[in-house]
C-alpha cells in the first residue's frame, strides 16, 4: 500500500508539446487518447509565425495502425485531408537513365515450400525467362494500371490481402488531429516561445517562457519544434550525427500542382542529376518537390529542373527547403523526448519520417515514465530508437550507393561513396545467392529489400538451393499459376479515382 501511493506521488500530471506540426499533433493525438483520464494535463504550444515544415504527405502501410489506434473512421480521415491511396514508390532513372522499378507494398508473389516466392523467381530470372519481379506483384501492377481497392473477403487471392498507405495534405492531417485532440482535452497554447528555463540543480525542463512573457510549467516535454529541437539541442545541448557523407541531399523546392487524371495510386521518385523528384498525387492537387544536394547543384538549376518536370500548371510559387541528413545522439534526455524533425532527418525517399513519430510514440506510450525519471529506461529507449534510425538509413543509402550512372559528379559519389558496413554485408549476402535477412524488427522487410536491390540492377549468383528440389515441370505449373491468379486480380480491381469516388471522396 505504502509504495502504491508513493507510486501515485511519483505521476507525470502536465505533458507539454512543443510545436504543432504533424509531429506535434500526432503526439497531442496519442497522448489525449492514452492518457484520457483527467490526472494528465497536456497542453500544446505553438507559434503561427514560425509556421510548420508543410511537408510529408506520402506513408507507409503502418499509419493505418496509428490511425486505428485512435478510433479514426479512415473514409472520414481520407474525405478531410483529401488523401488518396498508395501502394507503392515508383522509381524512375535510379540504376540508370531510363530504368524504372516499384518499391511496392505488401507480398511478391506466393512463398513455396516454406522458401520465399523471390527465389523462385530468381531461377527464372536465371533461365532468362522473366525480366521484371513486379510481373509476380499485385501492388505493382495494380499501380501500373493506377488502380486500386482495399482488401475483400477472396479466399487465396491476393485481393484478400492487399497493402496500402496514404498520400494526404499535411496541413490537414495536422488539423484533423488538432480537432481531435482538442475535443479529448487537449489544450492549445499560441505563442512563440522565447526561453527554456531549466532547474538548476538537474538541468531538468522546468518550464518554456513565451513572447507575452507567459511561463508554461511542465514534468515531461515532448519536443517537436522541427529541425531546429528547441528543446532538445538548443537548450539541453544533445548532439547531432552528421549523415551528409551517405545522404547527401540536403535541400528540396517543393511546388504544388493540378491534380492528375488518370489518378496514380503510387508515388513517383525521378532521379536527376543531382538528386530526385517526387510526385505526391492528392485528390485536389499534386506534391511535388526536387530533392537536390547544394554541393553538386544550385538552388536555381534545380528550381529550373523541378518545374520542367512537373505535370500541369503550378499552383504556388516553390519554397525551398534546407536540412542536414541525420540525428540527435539522444532522441530521450532527461525529461525531454524530441520527436518528428528535432529528432532527425533522413530525407523523403522511402517516405519513413511520419512513420518514426509514429513508431516514437508507440515506444513512448510503451514506457510511459514517471517523474523520477529512470536512467536505464531512457537509454534503452534511446537504443531502440537509434537501431530503427539506422537500419533506414541503410536502406536509404542503398539507393544511391547501388547505381550504374555515371553521368554526373553527383552519382559517381554515390556510386564510390564508403556505405556502413551492416550495408555492406546485407549487400554481399545478395549478391551471394539472394538471401536477405531481417535483423530484429527493423522497419523494411526482406522483400522491400529485394525490390530495391534488383531494381537498382544488382544480380546475384545463385539462388536458394532448395528451389531445385521441385521438379522442372511443377516448378513451371506453380509458376503461371501465381501469375495467373495475380492477373485475373488484376482485371477485377476498379481504377483509383473510380474506387475514392464511391467511397471517400473528398468535397472539396
Ligand atoms: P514542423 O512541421 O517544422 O513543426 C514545428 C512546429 O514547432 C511548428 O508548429 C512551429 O510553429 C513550432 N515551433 C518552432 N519553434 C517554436 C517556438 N520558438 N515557439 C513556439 N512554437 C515553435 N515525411 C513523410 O513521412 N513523408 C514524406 O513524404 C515526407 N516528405 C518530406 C519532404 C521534405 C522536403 C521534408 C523536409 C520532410 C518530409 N517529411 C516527410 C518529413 C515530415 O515533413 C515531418 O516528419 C513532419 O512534417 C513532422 O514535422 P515536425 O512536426 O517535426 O516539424
Amino acid at each position: 500500500m505504502h509504495s502504491f501511493i508513493n507510486n501515485q506521488d511519483n505521476h507525470i500530471k502536465r505533458v507539454i508539446i512543443v510545436g504543432g506540426g504533424t509531429a506535434g499533433w500526432m503526439s497531442a493525438a496519442t497522448l489525449s487518447r492514452y492518457l484520457k483520464n483527467n490526472r494528465y494535463e497536456i497542453i500544446l504550444i505553438e507559434s503561427d509565425d514560425i509556421g510548420t515544415v508543410g511537408v510529408g504527405e506520402a506513408t507507409i502501410p503502418q499509419i493505418q495502425l496509428f490511425n486505428k489506434s485512435l478510433n479514426i473512421d479512415e473514409d472520414d480521415f481520407i474525405r478531410k485531408t483529401h488523401a488518396t491511396f498508395k501502394l507503392g514508390i515508383e522509381f524512375v532513372n535510379w540504376g540508370q537513365k531510363g530504368d524504372s522499378y516499384i518499391h511496392a507494398f505488401g507480398s511478391v508473389g506466393h512463398d513455396m515450400e516454406s522458401l520465399p516466392f523471390y527465389h523462385y523467381w530468381l531461377k527464372l530470372q536465371k533461365q532468362g525467362r522473366s525480366k521484371d519481379i513486379g510481373d509476380y506483384c499485385l501492388n505493382t501492377l495494380a499501380s501500373k494500371k493506377n488502380k486500386f481497392m482495399r482488401s475483400i473477403d477472396a479466399g487465396n487471392s491476393p485481393l484478400s490481402n492487399i497493402a496500402y498507405a496514404f498520400h494526404f495534405d499535411a496541413g490537414l492531417y495536422a488539423k484533423y488531429l488538432r480537432e481531435y485532440s482538442e475535443k479529448l482535452g487537449v489544450k492549445r497554447v499560441e505563442g512563440k516561445i522565447v526561453e527554456v528555463n531549466l532547474e538548476s540543480s538537474t538541468g531538468y525542463i522546468r518550464a518554456v517562457t513565451l513572447a507575452s512573457g507567459e511561463q508554461v510549467a511542465g514534468d515531461l516535454f515532448i519536443d517537436c519544434s522541427g529541425f531546429q529541437g528547441l528543446l532538445i539541442a538548443q537548450s539541453l545541448g544533445v548532439g547531432y550525427q552528421n549523415w551528409s557523407h551517405w545522404l547527401p541531399c540536403d535541400s528540396a523546392w517543393a511546388v504544388p500542382s493540378q491534380k492528375l487524371d488518370p489518378l496514380p495510386s503510387y508515388t513517383r521518385a525521378t532521379a536527376h542529376s543531382a538528386g530526385w523528384q517526387w510526385r505526391i498525387p492528392l485528390q485536389h492537387r499534386t506534391g511535388n518537390g526536387h530533392v537536390f544536394s547544394s554541393k553538386f547543384m544550385d538552388e536555381e538549376e534545380a528550381k529550373k529542373i523541378l518545374l520542367k518536370n512537373i505535370q500541369g500548371e503550378k499552383l504556388a510559387e516553390p519554397r525551398l527547403i534546407k536540412f542536414v541528413t541525420g540525428r540527435r545522439d539522444k532522441f530521450w534526455h532527461k525529461n525531454c523526448i524530441a520527436i518528428g524533425l528535432a529528432s532527425g532527418f533522413m530525407e523523403p525517399l522511402e517516405s519513413t519520417s511520419i512513420h518514426l513519430v509514429q513508431s516514437a510514440l508507440a515506444r513512448i506510450m510503451a514506457m510511459f515514465p514517471h517523474k523520477k525519471f529512470n536512467q536505464d529506461e531512457i537509454d534503452s529507449y534511446n537504443e531502440q530508437v537509434g537501431f530503427e534510425y539506422e537500419k533506414i538509413r541503410d536502406f536509404l543509402i542503398l539507393h544511391y550507393k547501388v547505381t550504374e550512372r555515371n553521368d554526373s559528379a553527383f552519382w559517381n559519389y554515390c556510386r564510390e561513396m564508403d556505405i556502413p558496413p551492416s550495408l555492406q554485408q546485407k549487400i554481399n549476402v545478395f549478391k551471394a545467392n539472394g538471401h536477405v535477412f531481417r535483423f530484429n524488427n527493423e522497419l523494411f522487410n526482406e522483400i522491400s529489400w529485394v525490390e530495391v536491390m534488383l531494381g537498382q540492377r544488382m544480380t546475384t549468383e545463385g539462388y536458394h538451393p532448395l528451389v531445385d528440389v521441385l521438379p522442372e515441370e511443377e516448378f513451371d505449373r506453380r509458376m503461371a499459376q501465381v501469375k495467373r491468379v495475380i492477373d485475373t486480380a488484376i482485371d477485377y480491381m476498379p481504377s483509383h479515382a473510380e474506387y475514392i469516388e464511391k467511397t471517400c471522396k473528398s468535397t472539396v
